[in-house]
């Protein structure tokens, strides 16, 4: 695969291909959020990714991913990412962040999204709507011309202009036949000497981490849930993009098309 500056260039199949898996998670994660409801517990959830990782015949790219023990990242309310599904329940008012990743032909699928249990207030709700468009003005930037610190600025200025934080210790990353490769995608600005030219065939994670208090986080003795440490309220929204010559193309929507099975001709009017 070609590289520029360390960084894997997709070409259109590898493209399909990460289209594909991103297109699978999206499916799942609009099952997820179907089924949140106040009396829910988070294993629930774990239960309908499993579901539908096999359903689509695709693995979960998380579980065993150094470690991790689930398909799916749960995490409610002060939990930033990577909670564990559990014995929880979820109640009215409370915020819930699934991330799921599914590997599909060799290459990964990763989003993300918060959503709001029963009635939140007016604040929770603010975040999740400043969490969600502080993704979409970052991936507006996400096109050949730009720098990937475009992205990042667009992210930290909404953010902190609605009085809110971001998180500096989890960032977004590229995505490919690995889950986690180059570049980093941080959600701020960094003092980078040699900003990084976005090029047609890039595929990013972006996915900001916003905290209604302070940006610091800190990882419980699970050794995997990360929360806010003064225990504000947390959302994260991720899509998997493609930097296209037309601009950013969001590959983790469930609107794409379905990608026809490796070596299976679709079947066309009844003929096979
Ligand atoms: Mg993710
Ligand atoms: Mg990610």
């Amino acid at each position: 695969m070609k590289k520029f500056r360390g960084v894997f260039i997709k070409n259109a199949r590898e493209i399909d291909l990460i289209r594909e898996a991103n297109r699978i998670v999206a499916v799942i994660l609009d099952r997820l959020e179907e089924a949140v409801v106040p009396g829910a517990s988070t294993m629930l959830f774990e239960e309908i990714a499993q579901a539908g990782c096999a359903e689509f015949g695709v693995k979960p790219a998380f579980q065993g991913y150094q470690g991790f023990p689930f398909a799916l990242c749960c995490s409610v309310n002060e939990q930033v990412v990577h909670g564990f599904p559990g014995e929880r329940i979820l109640q009215e008012g409370d915020i819930v962040s699934f991330d799921m990743g599914v590997r599909y032909q060799g290459f990964n699928g990763d989003s993300a999204r918060t959503i709001a249990v029963g009635s939140v207030s007016a604040e929770t709700q603010k975040l999740l709507d400043v969490t969600r468009e502080s993704l979409h003005r970052g991936i507006a930037q996400a096109r050949p011309s730009n720098h990937l610190h475009d992205i990042s600025r667009a992210v930290q200025e909404y953010v902190e202009s609605n009085g809110m934080s971001v998180v500096r210790r989890f960032v977004g990353h590229g995505v490919g036949r690995n889950l986690h490769e180059k570049p980093e995608v941080p959600n701020f600005v960094t003092n980078d000497a040699h900003p990084l030219p976005l090029k047609v065939g890039m595929t990013l994670a972006i996915e900001p981490m916003v905290t209604l208090g302070s940006p610091d986080v800190e990882v419980l003795d699970d050794q995997w849930t990360a929360v806010t440490k003064d225990r504000s309220l947390s959302a994260h929204f991720e899509h998997t993009v493609a930097i296209t010559s037309n601009g950013p193309e969001i590959l983790s929507s469930a609107s794409h098309a379905p990608l026809a099975a490796p070596g299976k001709k679709l079947a066309i009017f009844g003929r096979s």
